[in-house]
């Protein structure tokens, strides 16, 4: 069968099939940072009600034919709704694919505006650990907690041009720490072994590589945690 032929099937095919309440959206800005693999996207989002966004939110886009990826809104404004996501690139997949060769004013779909349950608590700190594909959760729940509680962590990272650039151009409380393993759970656990966190009022969100947050909760535990105090949350495998 030809191209031609095949493309009209699967337009079709994905009218049919598609989730009836796609929703459309529009990229106002797209920010690389140096070496292009964290991509930094500010979208237009007329149909999401932002007002409601009070658990971190994640919305299901589309980014292929058939192909949806969860990507989180961070630093939202819901009088306009505008808001960033920030999109881990530097492996091969769908979402990459679909977050390089975005652009200025392009249309973008998703069918799912969801929770994941993490709602900032009213503790006296709330320390958030994650990785490059957590920056926006991270981000999301900055804004959610200050300046209500305290609010710091970490963000472990394995480009330094990356972790430079977050400092320089983030007000945040947050920290980068410099991945050395592959998912970056051993370079956060000796940086957490090294604060001196109080064993009361304080609670912590994990989210990022799921072996970095089920070591990362098994870390905390071990240093006398309640389970009530950890929100985890694993992103990819
Ligand atoms: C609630 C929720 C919110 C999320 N928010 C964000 C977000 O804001 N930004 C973001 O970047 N990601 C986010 N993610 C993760 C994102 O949806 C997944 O990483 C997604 O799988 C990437 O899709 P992909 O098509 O590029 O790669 P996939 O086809 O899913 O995976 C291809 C290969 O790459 C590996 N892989 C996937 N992600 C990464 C990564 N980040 N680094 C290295 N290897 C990887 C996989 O293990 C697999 O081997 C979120 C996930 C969830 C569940």
């Amino acid at each position: 069968m030809e191209a031609f032929t095949l493309d009209r099937l699967r337009r079709k095919a994905e009218k049919i099939f598609e989730p009836s309440q796609m929703q459309t959206g529009r990229v106002l800005e797209v920010r690389y940072w140096q070496l292009s693999t964290l991509i930094e996207i500010d979208l237009h989002l007329p149909f999401a009600d932002m007002q409601q966004w009070t658990e971190i939110p994640y919305i299901k886009f589309k980014v292929a034919s058939f192909t949806y990826r969860d990507y989180t809104p961070s630093g939202w404004d819901a009088e306009t709704c505008t808001c960033t996501i920030f999109i881990d690139a530097a492996h091969n997949g769908p979402g990459s694919t679909w977050a390089k060769q975005l652009k200025k004013n392009d249309t973008v779909s998703y069918f799912k505006i969801g929770t994941t349950h993490q709602v900032a608590e009213s503790t006296s700190a709330v320390i958030a650990l994650g990785d490059e594909s957590s920056l926006g959760h991270m981000l999301a729940l900055q804004q959610m907690v200050m300046p209500a509680a305290r609010f710091s962590g970490a963000v472990v990272m394995g480009n330094d041009d990356h972790r430079s650039q977050f400092s320089e151009f983030f007000r945040s409380p947050l920290q980068t720490v410099k991945r050395d393993d592959a998912y970056g759970h051993h370079s956060l656990i000796q940086w957490v072994i090294g604060q001196q966190y109080t064993l009361e009022n304080t609670v912590f969100y994990l989210t990022g590589n799921n072996i970095m947050v089920s070591q990362m909760k098994k870390l905390l535990k071990l240093q006398g945690y309640n389970s009530c105090q950890i929100n985890a949350k694993g992103f990819w495998s």
